[in-house]
């Protein structure tokens, strides 16, 4: 059952850097975005404590602290965030349709789909423990890297991307241990062979993760088993990262936007367009490569330009805003 349908000229799904960037550029060019939060406001960025890469703040800021001034930002310029998240789409006809938690229906001129990504964990109890208090528990060694310098840290997975972490850790970190739950990598070989001569980096193989340890709130070791002998050892830790894929956000879209083999939305290289008229994409529902804070709120312009230059090109009523968006 609909409420009464509401019509909006830009609909932003998502709230991290790249939906309120995209709100940010949409409200300064007259499009009048309407942005729908989603079940977690602000995104990735509100598990992290301090960003510290973020152009703009030389003091750093913390995630949750940038995400209130994005969304200040983008209210400032008239954008309308709502809470809410949308349950399901229509994009099949010439209307796109957006229903909000399955009652309120909105037809969109045109649509921002920033729902970003979502780190997958283990899932341990003590894992999502100190990932909650901030306590050493991260998915993002590029991001969070820094604050274990020249200490020991443990990392888990074994594709690209934890071998990819896992190297980046070495160069800040005094001896990074990464758990490899089968006998080999999934991982390339050029990533493999890079964690492999590096001699900070200690591989053990057939090994899960049977509890992170601390002090109540600090990250201080992981218990290990091996998968083959049963042999239960600790390792002294200061950071547990996790480096075992993403998810993206992107289930309500299938059967109408092309989705790589992982979910990725696939937009149009060098745009924000999706292959349908009137679809647009930033930020991580579309990167599986950058994934960083200011990557997605690049995207979130282009993805509020190609927008504008989309409604220009339908509705002569529409003009480009050069005067606020140059
Ligand atoms: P992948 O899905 O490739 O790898 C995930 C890894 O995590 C696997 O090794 C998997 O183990 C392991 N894993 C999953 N669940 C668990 C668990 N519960 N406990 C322990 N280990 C677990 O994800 P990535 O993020 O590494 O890569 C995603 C895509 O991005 C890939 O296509 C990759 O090639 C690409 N990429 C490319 C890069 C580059 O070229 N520079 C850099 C980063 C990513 P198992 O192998 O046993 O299943």
């Amino acid at each position: 059952m609909s409420d009464s349908i509401e019509k909006v000229k830009c609909l932003i799904i998502g709230s991290g850097p790249a939906g309120y960037t995209a709100a940010i550029y949409a409200a300064r060019a007259n499009m009048f975005p309407v942005l729908y939060q989603g079940a977690q406001p602000g995104g990735q960025l509100t598990t992290t404590n301090d960003v510290e890469n973020f152009p703009g703040y030389p003091d750093g800021i913390t995630g949750p602290e940038m995400m209130i001034e994005l969304q200040r930002q983008a209210e400032r310029f008239g954008t309308d965030v709502r809470d809410g998240w949308v349950t399901k789409v229509d994009f099949s006809g010439d209307v796109h349709k957006v229903w909000i938690q399955d009652t309120k229906e909105i037809h969109c001129e045109t649509v921002i789909i920033s729902t970003g990504a979502s780190a997958k964990y283990l899932g341990l109890p003590s894992e999502q423990k100190y990932l909650q208090l901030g306590g050493g528990v991260s998915a993002c060694a590029v991001c969070d890297g820094f604050f274990y310098r020249n200490q020991e840290v443990v990392i888990v997975g074994a594709g690209d991307s934890a071998c990819e972490e896992a190297h980046y850790l070495s160069k800040l970190c005094k001896k990074v241990t990464m758990l490899v739950r089968r006998d080999e990598f999934r991982a390339s070989q050029i990533m493999q062979a890079r964690v492999k001569n590096t001699k900070n980096i200690e591989i053990l193989f057939n090994t899960d993760t049977e509890e992170v340890l601390g002090d109540g709130q600090l990250v201080t070791g992981v218990r290990v088993r091996n998968n083959v002998s049963g042999e239960v050892s600790e390792i002294p830790a200061t950071g547990f990262f996790v480096a075992i894929g993403h998810k993206p956000n992107t289930d309500i879209f299938k059967g109408f936007l092309e989705l790589d083999e992982t979910g990725y939305i696939i937009n149009i290289p060098g745009t924000a367009k999706t292959h349908i008229d009137g679809i647009f994409v930033s930020g991580d529902a579309a990167d599986h490569v950058y994934r960083q804070a200011v990557t997605a709120a690049g995207t979130g312009c282009m993805a509020a330009l190609d927008a504008e230059r989309y409604l220009a090109a339908i509705d002569s009523n529409f003009e480009v805003n050069t005067a606020t968006n140059y």
